[in-house]
């Protein structure tokens, strides 16, 4: 496992960078005075390359380059722990997800393959109402170019009515479709063109 990056702040400072994530996630960051409880909640602080904590000291020291590239922002799980338990109420998962976002809009996304995860789970949603595995699995695989990965697993899954071949017939399937549709025009109707794009975007079919 590829362990934590030492924290050095090489870069210049980018005064424009807290001003913007603060913006995209509606978080005070600068409220942060580094007490460490976020990253002692998070369970993936042995897999990331900075922990969260040091992530928001980044951001506040306007290391843009440095946030943006990193693998914490994209194995975060959005578990809300580190949002839970920070003292002075910083959305912090809230600040993680905004930054996904600005790497999107960078094109800095340091894990591909996570962010075709996202994407194939939300375009499974919207066109089929619920998430469909037995179809979002092949697609996934194809896009990262590991075609046979998990397939030994399908009969077993099949057998066991985990999975199914055909998707499960949800009522309405245009409202959720209508729902993607709303939110991203009312995330650029709020925030003008400054907002970074919405993840479920990129999923358009
Ligand atoms: S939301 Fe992300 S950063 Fe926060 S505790 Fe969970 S995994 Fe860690
Ligand atoms: S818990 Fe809150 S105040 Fe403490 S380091 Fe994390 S973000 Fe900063």
């Amino acid at each position: 496992m590829e362990r934590n990056n030492i924290l050095s702040v090489q870069q210049s400072r980018d005064s424009d960078f807290i001003r913007e994530v603060e913006e995209a996630s509606g978080q005070n960051v600068s409220k942060c005075y580094q007490c460490g409880n976020c990253m002692a909640s998070c369970v993936y602080t042995f897999a990331y390359d900075y922990p969260v904590t040091q992530i928001m000291r980044l951001i506040q020291l306007g290391q843009r380059d440095t946030v943006l590239s990193s693998r914490s922002i994209w194995l975060c799980a959005n578990c809300q722990a580190c949002t839970t338990r920070c003292p002075n109420n910083i959305d912090v998962a809230q600040v993680m997800e905004a930054l996904r976002i600005m790497t999107r809009q960078a094109d800095t996304v340091s894990q591909p393959d996570i962010q075709a995860f996202y994407d194939e789970f939300l375009r499974s949603v919207k066109t089929f109402g619920r998430v469909f595995e037995t179809g979002l699995l092949p697609v996934y695989n194809m896009r990262v170019k590991k075609p046979f990965t998990d397939f030994d697993l399908a009969p077993r899954l099949l057998k066991k009515g985990k999975i199914t071949f055909f998707p499960a017939l949800v009522k309405n399937r245009k409202k959720i479709a209508e729902i993607f549709e709303v939110t991203k025009r009312e995330c650029f109707s709020k925030a003008g063109k400054a907002r970074p794009e919405p993840l479920s975007s990129k999923t358009d079919t």
